[in-house]
């Protein structure tokens, strides 16, 4: 098969647009895991389901169809569910603070592992995730994990929300938003958020988003 690279780390440590632009760099494909956590978490609201009743989300999650529609950047990676294109709805703020829930729930990870090994299966893919390094694709040939400090990535957070025209945005609540998904993600009792043994940490506090490339370009190379 052709090569892989896992890419993983916290919220608003700079993976998406890394990810994408290596992926455009290298001609390989890019795959965004979180738009398929998100897509369950927004059908789970659209559905009035208590997050919590991991039963109800079994079932509905087992019954879901899900579909990763690939967009030109700076667009981030569209989805549908059961054939409705939910692209924009998974990424507002009650997706973004409901899809660590559900992400720690058995059921909703072994469907969504199983669909993101059938995108990967002919290689030739940059991944980003959580734990694409130690659990979707252990044999990737490059792993990165993508860090920064909690305060850079609320920084960067607020910046995107003000380029989008969103003023009302407190730096202190963002802080408290990621620290929170990182607890969340890190500490559940599967698949947590964790560098893999033989995963490449790259802290990105004082590097540009190109810089990041060049480091993972030059370390795929090698
Ligand atoms: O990367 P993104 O912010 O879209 O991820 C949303 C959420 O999906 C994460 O906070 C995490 O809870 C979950 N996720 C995961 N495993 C992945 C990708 C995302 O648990 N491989």
């Amino acid at each position: 098969r052709l090569p892989i690279i896992a890419i993983d780390g916290p919220a608003g440590a700079g993976k998406s647009t890394v990810t994408r632009q290596v992926a455009d760099r290298l001609g390989l494909t890019y795959l965004d895991t979180g738009a398929m956590y998100r897509a369950l978490a927004w059908l789970i609201l659209d559905r009035h389901i208590d997050p919590q009743d991991e039963p109800t989300v079994a079932e509905l999650t087992s019954g879901a169809e899900i579909e990763l529609i690939p967009r030109l950047a700076p667009q981030l990676t569209g989805v549908k569910v059961n054939g409705q294109d939910v692209s924009d709805a998974i990424r507002t703020p009650a997706v973004t603070q409901l899809v660590s829930t559900i992400a720690a729930q058995g059921a909703v990870r072994a469907k969504l592992l199983k669909l993101q090994r059938k995108y990967g299966d002919q290689g030739g893919i940059v991944a980003e995730g959580r734990d694409i390094g130690t659990q979707v694709f252990p044999n990737a040939e490059l792993k990165i994990f993508l860090t920064a400090s909690v305060q850079e990535r609320a920084r960067r957070r607020l910046k995107d929300f003000q380029a989008q025209g969103n003023q009302a945005v407190d730096l202190a609540q963002l802080e408290a938003d990621i620290a929170q998904r990182d607890h969340l993600d890190s500490t559940r009792a599967i698949a947590p958020l964790q560098k893999a043994v033989d995963a490449v940490e790259i802290v990105t506090d004082n590097l540009t988003i190109a810089e990041v490339i060049e480091i993972i370009i030059d370390l795929y190379k090698k």
